[in-house]
């Protein structure tokens, strides 16, 4: 007799995501409130700037800064994905 060993698989993981498929992440209209827009984000206020494409605001400047929005990174990506697979 061999012993086996069983053991229990995490079905669920911990996996957070920025954008889904399905669900285009949110552009944040120029028109926000830079502190409401920073909340957004997680991000100092002074940290918000507008994204070069969309004029959405994004945060732009500081540690971490994604000069490039999160929807239109995730337009640009869906773009890649639809022209380049393979
Ligand atoms: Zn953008």
């Amino acid at each position: 007799m061999i012993p086996v060993a069983v053991h229990e698989l995490p079905c669920r993981a911990d996996v957070r995501t920025v954008g889904t498929m399905d669900g285009m992440p949110r552009r944040i209209e120029p028109s926000t409130d830079r502190t409401a827009a920073a909340r957004m984000l997680d991000c100092a206020p002074d940290e918000v700037g507008y994204c070069p494409r969309c004029q959405g605001l994004t945060r732009r400047y500081g540690r971490g800064a994604q000069i490039i929005c999160t929807a239109c990174r995730a337009a640009e990506e869906a773009g890649r994905a639809a022209s380049g697979a393979g």
